[in-house]
């Protein structure tokens, strides 16, 4: 099927307490790796680029290998574009053929926030396309976004039934005590606060910061609302682990399918991993989105 928008998958996911993990893919073998891997699982997917990978890539490269793995594909498949400040790169990415955007003034002042995720809001539901906002601020390095833990801000529970009344986005990552990149000792996650969250707000919520968070927590993440898990550091890690394995055997090794067909391998067996962490394996079974207007009722 085409590429869709995130946005029934994702509250397909909230309504039913699974998410649906979006893995950020930096190479065709990743992006080759994890799509096969939902295939196997029976699992919708998210794949997503970070700005640094557009800009790396080009939103037009990505775009077009992720369609081709769409259209080749049985599951679900929306291409999402993580943590971008810049409208002029979202509007770029929606023209490509990405289904899903994330605006992230977070760093801003609420109504600076709400005024930049109206503004993207307006033009992408008219494209059909997803819009996710952050509210808070999630700790941690993303590209070259660093935000020191003490600059870590929670979302407040009320602000984001505000923020979503403003602004209309469909999803939203309000920040709970997860970062980006590998956890030092265990994350402190606000469990109240999520809870709290999703009770005041219908919109599927997203975890960002979501390698190395223990199983129990993540499952409990889930349970209380949170739809879609970020999974960024860790597939890089088991990615590159896979690479240096093949060279530290053979050093003199100078053909890239050698080394990328292994690391293809791992990141496959660790995104199925993921899948069944959050309970997204066999959500795409033939019929299993048919009590919320299936997707193929639908036109994207
Ligand atoms: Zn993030």
């Amino acid at each position: 099927m085409p590429l869709v928008s995130s946005t029934f998958m994702l509250q397909h996911a909230r309504e039913h307490g699974y998410a649906v993990v979006a893995f950020n893919v930096h190479t065709l073998e990743m992006l080759q790796g994890v799509v096969e891997a939902a295939e196997e699982a029976q699992a919708p997917i998210i794949l997503q680029s970070t700005v640094g990978t557009v800009k790396h890539l080009g939103p037009d490269y990505i775009a077009a290998a992720a369609t081709v793995a769409a259209n080749r594909s049985q599951v679900p498949i929306a291409l999402h574009l993580d943590h971008c400040s810049d409208f002029n790169l979202i509007v770029q990415c929606i023209r490509a053929g990405y289904t899903s955007v994330m605006i992230d003034a977070s760093h801003q002042p609420f109504e600076e926030n709400v005024r930049q995720t109206a503004k993207v809001v307006e033009i992408a539901k008219a494209a059909g396309v997803n819009v996710e906002a952050e509210l808070g601020k999630v700790g941690g390095v993303e590209d070259d976004i660093v935000v020191a833990e003490h600059e870590a801000l929670m979302a407040d529970p009320d602000d984001c039934a505000r923020f979503i009344e403003l602004t209309g986005v469909d999803t939203l990552a309000p920040a709970i005590g997860t970062a980006h990149g590998i956890y030092k000792g265990e994350p402190k996650i606000d469990f109240q606060r999520i809870e709290r969250i999703a009770a005041k707000v219908e919109v599927p919520l997203v975890l960002h910061g979501g390698s190395g968070i223990p199983e129990a927590q993540v499952r409990q993440c889930v349970s209380l609302g949170m739809a879609k898990m970020n999974v960024a550091t860790e597939l890089r890690i088991v990615f590159s682990d896979a690479i240096k394995a093949v060279f530290a055997a053979n050093p003199e090794e100078n053909d890239p399918r050698k080394y990328m067909i292994p690391a293809k391998k791992a990141l496959h067996a660790a995104a199925i991993e993921k899948m069944r962490l959050c309970g997204t394996i066999g959500r795409a079974k033939g019929g299993a989105y048919n009590d919320h207007n299936g997707y193929s009722k639908r036109s994207y």
